[in-house]
C-alpha cells in the first residue's frame, strides 16, 4: 500500500507517560482513562491497552455501545458507560460485564428488566447531578432512585457499584462552584449511606480537577483530555504531558507562483512576489477546519509555513517563501503534534475560539490512524 498521503500517528508512549502523570497527580485514588468518541479520536482500544498497562485501572465512555466494543477488543478492566439513551442495549452491556451509569429511576428499572430477564446481576453507578445541570439525578429525584436500588441490591438484581458526579468549571480550578459541587456530593453520598446504600467507591474529578484539586481525587479520577497531552485548562501548559496525536499530510506537488496571482477559491490571497508554494493534500473533509484558512502554519522542512487563500474541502496551500527551499513532493507537513516547534493543537483552538478537545477530534475522512 503507498504512504497515507494525510495521517493521525498516535504515540502510545505519550499516552503511558500522561497517565503516569495523571496517577501521580492522584496519590491514593485509582486512574479512570475516559476513551469516549474513540478515545477522542485517537483510537479507544488502542488507547486503553496503552493507558492499562501505564497502570490505569478503569475505563470510561459514553455509550454501551463504545463499552461493548472495547470488551470485544479484550479490554477486561472494569469499563463503565455513563451517558445511556433509551435504545440503550442494556442487556449486551450486562452479558458484556459493562458498568451501567444510571441517571433516572426509570433508567435503573429498565437496567433491572434486562438484568432478570438475562438471569444476571448488573452492575451499575449513579450519576448524580451536583450543579453541572445536565444529565445526572436531580437531588428531589434521588429519594425515589435509593428506594429503587435499595430493593434491587436486596434481592441481587443490581451490584452497586460507584456514585459519581461531572464538574462544571473544573478549568477554573478556584471556583466556588468547584466546592459547591463537592458539597452537594458529600450530601448524595451521605444519603446514600443513609439508606443503607454504600458504594464501593465514589468518583468526581475530569482532567482539570485532576491536575489542580487533589482534594476532589476521592477514590477515583477520571480524566479524558488530560490522557491525551492536552491541558484542560488553555492558560496553563506546564502539567509535564505530551500530546500524543500528530496530524500530518504529504506535500502533493511544489510550484512557483508569479507576483500578483491569486492562490485557492476567492483569491483571498495574492502572491506580492514570486513565490514557491506546495500543496497540500488535506482540506476540511480530513478535518483541516475552514475557518482556519489564513490562520494557521504547517511545520515543514524544518520551519515553520504559512497557509495561504482558503482552506478547500480537500486540500490546502503553504507560503515557501521566494527563495529555494529544498522541499519537495513526498515530504511530511506537520500541521500539528507534540514535539517543540511543531504547531500545537491548542493554537488551532485559540485560532478559532474553541477548545482543543474540539480539534483532536476533527481528524478524520481519509486520514489514516497509526499507532507507534
Ligand atoms: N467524566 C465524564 C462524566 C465526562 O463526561 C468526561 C468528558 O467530558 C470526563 C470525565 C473527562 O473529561 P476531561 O476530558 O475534561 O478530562
Amino acid at each position: 500500500m503507498p504512504d497515507p498521503q494525510v495521517e493521525i500517528v498516535v504515540d502510545l508512549d505519550a499516552i503511558a507517560h500522561n497517565v503516569r502523570v495523571l496517577a501521580e497527580h492522584a496519590g491514593n485514588a485509582a486512574v479512570m482513562v475516559v476513551v469516549k468518541a474513540d478515545g477522542y479520536n485517537h483510537g479507544a482500544a488502542e488507547v486503553a491497552r496503552a493507558a492499562l498497562a501505564a497502570g490505569a485501572r478503569e475505563i470510561g465512555t459514553t455509550t454501551v455501545a463504545e463499552a461493548v466494543e472495547l470488551r470485544a477488543a479484550g479490554i477486561t478492566a472494569p469499563i463503565l458507560s455513563w451517558l445511556n439513551t433509551s435504545d440503550a442495549d442494556y442487556a449486551g452491556g450486562i452479558e458484556a460485564d459493562i458498568e451501567l451509569g444510571v441517571s433516572a429511576a426509570a433508567q435503573l428499572a429498565a437496567v433491572a428488566a434486562a438484568a432478570r430477564e438475562l438471569g444476571r446481576t448488573a452492575t451499575v453507578s449513579l450519576k448524580v447531578d451536583t450543579g453541572l445541570n445536565r444529565n445526572g439525578i436531580p437531588a428531589v429525584e434521588f429519594p425515589e432512585v435509593l428506594e429503587l436500588l435499595g430493593k434491587l441490591v436486596a434481592d441481587g438484581t443490581v451490584r452497586f457499584r460507584a456514585l459519581f458526579s461531572h464538574l462544571a468549571m473544573a478549568d477554573e480550578p478556584r471556583h466556588p462552584v468547584n466546592d459547591r459541587q463537592r458539597d452537594r456530593f458529600l450530601d448524595f453520598v451521605a444519603a446514600a449511606k443513609e439508606q443503607g446504600l454504600e458504594p464501593e467507591l465514589v468518583h468526581l474529578a475530569n482532567s482539570a480537577a485532576a491536575l489542580t484539586r487533589p482534594d476532589l481525587a476521592f477514590d477515583m479520577i477520571r480524566p479524558g483530555i488530560a490522557v491525551y497531552g492536552l491541558s484542560p485548562i488553555p492558560e496553563q501548559s506546564d502539567f509535564g504531558l505530551r500530546p500524543a496525536m500528530t496530524f500530518r499530510a504529504r506535500v502533493l506537488r511544489v510550484k512557483r507562483v508569479a507576483a500578483g496571482e491569486g492562490v485557492s477559491y476567492g483569491h483571498q490571497w495574492i502572491a506580492e512576489r514570486d513565490t514557491t508554494v506546495a500543496l497540500i493534500p488535506a482540506g476540511y473533509a480530513d478535518g483541516v477546519p475552514r475557518p482556519l484558512s489564513g490562520r494557521f502554519s504547517v511545520w515543514l522542512g524544518g520551519a515553520r509555513r504559512p497557509q495561504i487563500g482558503r482552506v478547500c474541502m480537500d486540500q490546502f496551500v503553504v507560503d515557501l517563501g521566494a527563495n529555494e527551499t529544498g522541499v519537495r513532493a513526498g515530504d511530511a507537513a506537520i500541521l500539528f503534534g507534540g514535539e517543540s516547534g511543531h504547531p500545537h493543537a491548542q493554537e488551532w483552538a485559540d485560532a478559532l475560539g474553541t477548545i482543543n478537545y474540539e480539534i483532536v477530534c476533527a481528524p478524520r475522512g481519509r486520514a489514516r490512524r497509526t499507532h507507534l
